[in-house]
């Protein structure tokens, strides 16, 4: 569908509620035969021929009966086939009326001409109420509980019009009444009776029926024959199968499009559903958000629907990123415009290019790794030191979900900073000489783009199609922050394709985990902040509650002073260290920290795609605390490398003998210069216990301050 491929436009307020009306049956065109009258604004009215005892008027499109005096029952039956149906579906539309006195029946054969002796079911509308009701040969009993239909406060002379829908299945009946202007429920009755399974439909009027309250629909639909076949394609190259894609949409809200020409005709009641107004290429569109009831409504009305879908992408409702979609990195001081609208993959790629071409010295591109759908995952690294070897590695990293958008503001916050900062404010310029710090704003790029191009219910997942149909839908792909290795498959993530937490077939399936694990591999990073939003939370390792901490626990000690720099946020709340919230296993900031030793921190802004004024304080007010993790990492700390007589890097394992570990930890100097990084809570002496993977383990006892202490270990 090209009305995606909006570029300009404009739009209005949030979408409104959606009311709780569900379960509506609504009008289908295809299946329903209608039997008189019409039920579509835009349809021709059906006059067909019926057997009928007692005189009935059909002006225009409205059937009503003709009394003789005194009044005495009517009885109408459409001579079409479609009127014979033992299981599905029967709908009149009529006048609301104080004094109604109408059967609508079903599963009927009568005997005579004029019609006579009834046998089959029916539902009343008798004065107030409703009511299920069986004849026999004309002796009629009532079937199941009486429903009141009118009230003191909602009285039927009140409505204008009343829909009546009967759902027939096998032995069971029920009948509800719906306001046939708002569709609202009334009243349901149900019963269960065996004895008539086929018959027709018609239509009984009793004499103290009011003559002027006509019947203006009467449709039916045959269950029989309109069952229709689900085929389950067998597919399912990786993840099973799944149902078609090409089916209803789901849920209980659509978004319409229709012509913006035709708002004027668009009924009073859903002007308020309008959500957005947009220029396409097939001209000038408008989106209803509805709910199903608001959507069956709009299809009855005069205004043709263009194209329904239960989601629409995050642009359509997002006008600054449309306005920013597709024009260039706009310069500010040292760096670029970033709040002029959120960020999808092609403009976080086209920013981190931007960014370097201006910095070439301060910065590296590296593209980490390639999505399923072969977007790059870019990372820039920033850093001044003379060697990269020499300083301890920290990562900033967003957007492991796709729909986070703040988090992808959080990190580009940090690149432009650092950048603008360099030799003018000393205290980035010293973060810049003495660490080497990479950013990746946008891990999940094919979950963004799916949210922001595609679909909004396009969350947390990575937008894989994987049943293969060559069509990634939105509850497609694997949770990417359940992907990572170190608790795989445990709490708080599923092995069901479609839950929102879906772990993935295997640790570390994902290229996305893969290429953000092949980075700390190289860089063996000394800490890492993993933006998400939202929840003004730190999360501290390990968050998966049957994993033990470290003793002293660290990570936890660091935690709360960024916490605490971070300072009150914009929903008036400060950042807070939590440790399973609820359990979350497979984690990125867990793996760091039990592969590598890293202090690893998930941190939850304070919002989820706020606006673009709460976005700046969002970000001006967490800004504090990814710059305390950069002072925190100059000290106190340990640092340093394991080298050989002759400065080659030596393989070995190097630990605090004052830090605990539970978790068969693991922590391996860095492959290309020994480097090692191990983070302490406080200044003190601390013993270095150095196993090299051939040799045997040796200590090195370290006296660290305020300040970063490397120590160079030579392994003879
Ligand atoms: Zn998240």
């Amino acid at each position: 569908m090209a009305l995606w491929s909006a570029t300009a436009g404009h739009v209005h307020a949030a979408p409104p509620p959606v009311r709780s009306v569900s379960g509506f049956p609504a009008h289908d065109a295809k299946r329903e035969s209608t039997l008189f009258g019409k039920l579509r604004a835009t349809d021709a009215a059906v006059i067909g021929k019926a057997k009928t005892r007692g005189s009935f008027a059909t002006d225009g499109d409205r059937l009503r009966p003709v009394f003789a005096t005194p009044p005495a029952e009517q009885l109408w039956f459409p001579e079409d086939p479609a009127a014979h149906l033992g299981n599905g579906l029967v709908r009149v539309r009529m006048e609301a009326s104080a004094s109604l006195d109408l059967s609508v029946l079903v599963r009927q054969r009568y005997s005579g001409d004029p019609p006579e002796l009834l046998s089959g079911y029916g539902a009343s509308l008798e004065g107030q109420s409703l009511r299920l009701h069986r004849w026999d040969r004309g002796m009629v009993l009532p079937l199941g509980p009486e429903a009141a239909i009118g009230s003191k406060t909602a009285p039927l002379e009140k409505r204008k019009t009343l829909e009546l829908v009967l759902l027939m299945v096998g032995p069971q009946l029920v009948a509800s009444v719906y306001d046939g202007d708002t569709l609202e429920h009334i009243a349901t009755t149900t019963a269960h009776d065996t004895t008539y399974a086929f018959g027709c439909v018609g239509v009984r009027v009793g004499p103290k029926h009011d003559a002027k309250a006509a019947i203006t629909a009467i449709t039916a639909m045959d269950a029989a024959k309109h069952a229709s076949t689900v085929h389950m394609p067998a597919r399912g190259r990786r993840y099973g199968v799944m149902p078609p894609s090409d089916v209803t949409p789901f849920g209980n809200t659509r978004y319409a499009w229709i012509d913006a020409d035709a708002l004027r005709r668009l009924p009073k009641a859903l002007r308020g559903a309008v959500t957005a107004k947009l220029a396409t290429p097939e001209g000038e569109r408008a989106v209803l958000f509805l709910d199903t009831v608001g959507y069956e409504r709009l299809r009855r009305s005069e205004v043709a629907v263009l194209a329904v879908d239960s989601n629409i992408p995050w642009k359509v409702e997002n006008e600054a990123f449309r306005a920013r979609e597709g024009q260039p990195a706009q310069r500010r001081g040292r760096g670029f415009v970033l709040d002029d609208s959120y960020k999808d993959p092609a403009l976080v790629e086209q920013l981190l290019r931007a960014y370097h071409e201006r910095h070439p010295k301060l910065t590296e591109l590296v593209e980490l790794g390639r999505s399923h759908a072969g977007r790059p995952i870019w990372a820039l690294r920033i850093g001044a030191a003379k060697s990269r070897d020499d300083v301890p590695a920290v990562l900033f990293n967003g957007g492991h979900h796709g729909s986070e958008l703040l988090a992808i503001e959080y990190v580009l916050d940090a690149i432009d900073t650092l950048l603008a900062g360099h030799r003018h404010d000393p205290r980035v310029t010293a973060w810049l000489e003495q660490l080497d710090i990479w950013c990746v704003p946008l891990v999940n790029v094919d979950g963004n783009h799916m949210f922001v191009h595609e679909s909004r219910f396009a969350i947390r997942k990575n937008a894989f199609d994987g049943d293969g149909d060559g069509h990634a839908d939105p509850f497609e792909g694997v949770d990417l922050n359940r992907n990572y290795p170190f608790g795989w498959g445990g709490p708080g993530s599923s092995d069901a394709p479609m839950h929102k937490w879906y772990r993935g077939p295997a640790p570390g399936s994902e290229p996305e985990t893969l290429a953000m694990m092949g980075l700390a591999e190289r860089e063996r990073f000394a800490a890492v902040l993993s933006f998400h939003t939202y929840g003004t939370d730190v999360y501290s390792s390990y968050v998966v509650e049957t994993k033990r901490d470290l003793e002293p626990d660290v990570p936890k000690a660091i935690g709360i002073e960024l916490a605490t720099a971070g300072g009150v946020q914009p929903n008036d709340r400060s950042y807070a260290v939590r440790k399973g919230p609820y359990p979350v296993a497979g984690s990125d900031q867990d793996w760091y920290l039990h592969e590598h030793g890293t202090i690893a921190f998930v941190i939850e802004g304070s919002h989820h795609n706020p606006a673009l004024d709460v976005r700046n304080e969002a970000i001006a007010a967490t800004r504090p605390l990814w710059m305390a993790l950069l002072d925190r990492v100059r000290g106190p700390w340990v640092g340093g490398h394991v080298r050989d007589a002759a400065g080659k890097p030596v393989a070995a394992e190097v630990h605090l003998a004052e830090i605990e570990r539970f978790e068969g930890e693991r922590w391996t100097t860095r492959a290309r210069d020994g480097r090692f990084d191990r983070a302490v809570a406080r200044p003190g002496s601390y013993r270095v216990v150095v196993t090299p993977e051939k040799g045997e383990p040796f200590e090195r006892v370290v006296k660290v301050g305020a300040r970063r202490t490397d120590v160079e270990i030579v392994v003879k």
